[in-house]
């Protein structure tokens, strides 16, 4: 729930000229798709909006906007008749992914990239861009032609997707579509630049930060160094260069997640590593499983796309009274104190890390302060709206702390099991029906014993873990009735099983 305003004072003889940091620029939270939110937070790709053209218009992606690959080769359909259309993968063919050095496999995508062009391409447009995505997994061509350019090229699977798409953003180019660019990934087995081969400046290269922490800035060299490297490397030979990034966590998503402290950090070191378009990642699932600070954070990522040298803290504090209300200042106090520990025993935060991996303990007095600095911020809450927000974003506090076993979840605390139905209630009466990106099972179906007696970590997370799940379930149940001696080792076992 935003808040709402009837009117809005613009000064007379206002002339603001702004040249963006960014070409296309776009995170997917709550209001992705409104085109007044999308132009009040600068967000102009038009992924998942439409921005008219007299609003300023949006930078397109025609067909698809990732992942693309399978469909514009076709590998389904010529599986069976062109098995070595697929890449051979650990000895098998495999329609996971095409292989890249096949020219009838470039000749199908090529066809297929002109023909979304002509049925969708707007020559008044600046800049549309066409998706040429491997597909979400590991199994790129290791076939002999594949490998010997590989070879040739640094070792580097990236040589093959770059001289495949090279060659269709020749044609593209050819055929007098100069304001289309061909977009491909920079992703898990892609992720390093190759050598000795340049993408053509109509391509885009988007580079994922997937596997990085964000606990730490992506400059770092302990845990960021790898991704750092292939930033560089790849800023060196790619004028367009895109970023995917990612700002949630994606299996327990309604834990806290601390990243508030590389936002604009990362935001910096990417425009000075020439990045033109950015693409923020999100809880994209809000409409499912909204209990964080998701409004702040997709705030906070719009600002520093907008400008990566604002002052964030400023804004930071101005969102907060506006959507918390008077008691905003004890929320960012929350926020800074959860910044401040991000990261787990070793400092990391990826974005799969179990809930209480996220944050580095805090003792119990540190925790107590905190609930302390909620109940401010709800008794100073002047509307129903402003009290909603803050007991919503807190659901994310008391996840934390029931996974972490802090508080009224103490193992020592004898309301632990009701607290955590009372958890679960709360979340589902705000709306939440999943706890990750990919449920494994409806978590309004969960057992009452499995609230009750399982983390929350491990309600949603269904039959792989079901073992995890019975152990932990009997030595809390112990813990109930013989505590304290159980509690601690229930404790213990939580710490690392989460
Ligand atoms: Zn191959
Ligand atoms: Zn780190």
């Amino acid at each position: 729930m935003l808040p709402k305003s009837e009117t809005i004072t613009v000064p007379a003889r206002t002339d603001i000229v702004y040249e963006p940091f960014f070409e296309s620029t776009d995170t997917d939270w709550k209001s992705p798709s409104d085109t007044e939110y999308s132009m009040a937070n600068g967000l102009t790709n038009g992924s998942r909006r439409t921005i008219p053209p007299q609003m300023g218009g949006s930078v397109d992606y025609l067909g698809g906007f990732c992942h693309t690959i399978g469909g514009l080769c076709e590998t389904e359909k010529y599986k069976d008749t062109h098995p070595e259309y697929l890449a051979l993968h650990d000895g098998e063919r495999t329609t996971d992914q095409p292989c890249l050095t096949n020219p009838d496999v470039l000749a199908i995508c090529t066809k297929n990239v002109l023909k979304i062009l002509e049925e969708k391409h707007d020559p008044n447009a600046p800049l549309q861009i066409v998706s040429v995505t491997q597909n979400d997994n590991f199994s790129n061509c290791q076939c002999e032609n594949c490998k010997a350019f590989e070879d040739a090229h640094g070792g580097k699977p990236s040589a093959t997707v770059v001289n495949f798409v090279n060659q269709i953003a020749d044609v593209v180019k050819e055929k007098g579509y100069n304001n289309v660019a061909i977009d491909t990934f920079a992703y898990y087995y892609s992720q390093s630049a190759p050598e000795g081969i340049v993408p053509r400046d109509n391509v885009i290269i988007r580079l994922c930060s997937i596997l990085c922490c964000f606990s730490h800035p992506l400059d770092t060299k302990k845990c960021n160094g790898k991704f750092y490297k292939d930033l560089t490397d790849w800023a060196k030979i790619c004028d367009r260069l895109y970023i995917w990034d990612y700002a949630t966590n994606y299996v327990h998503t309604c834990t806290v997640f601390p990243n508030f402290g590389v936002i604009q950090k990362n935001m910096q070191i990417f425009y000075e590593n020439n990045v033109k378009g950015m693409y923020v990642e999100g809880n994209y699932y809000m409409n499912r499983c909204d209990t964080e600070f998701g409004e702040l954070r997709a705030y906070m990522i719009s600002k520093c796309m907008q400008d990566p040298y604002c002052d964030l803290d400023k804004e930071v504090a101005g969102f907060c009274d506006a959507y918390y209300g008077p008691g905003g200042k004890y929320v960012k106090k929350i926020v800074d104190t959860f910044t401040r520990h991000s990261g787990s025993f070793d400092g990391e935060m990826a974005i799969y890390y179990g809930s209480w991996a996220c944050m580095r303990p805090f003792t119990a007095i540190e925790a107590r302060i905190i609930d302390g600095l909620w109940k401010k911020a709800e008794n100073a809450a002047e509307t129903d709206e402003q009290l909603a927000n803050l007991k919503r974003t807190e659901l994310s506090w008391r996840w934390w702390k029931a996974s972490a076993g802090k508080c009224e979840f103490s193992f020592f605390s004898r309301k632990r099991a009701a607290e955590k139905e009372k958890l679960y209630e709360d979340l589902l009466a705000s709306g939440v029906i999943d706890f990750a990106e990919f449920s494994a099972e409806d978590v309004r179906a969960i057992d009452k014993e499995v609230i009750r007696y399982a983390t929350p970590d491990q309600w949603h997370v269904g039959s792989e873990n079901k073992e995890d799940c019975q152990t932990q379930m009997k030595i809390e149940k112990l813990a109930e009735r013989f505590p304290p001696l159980f509690g601690i080792v229930a404790f213990f076992y939580t710490m690392t099983h989460s």
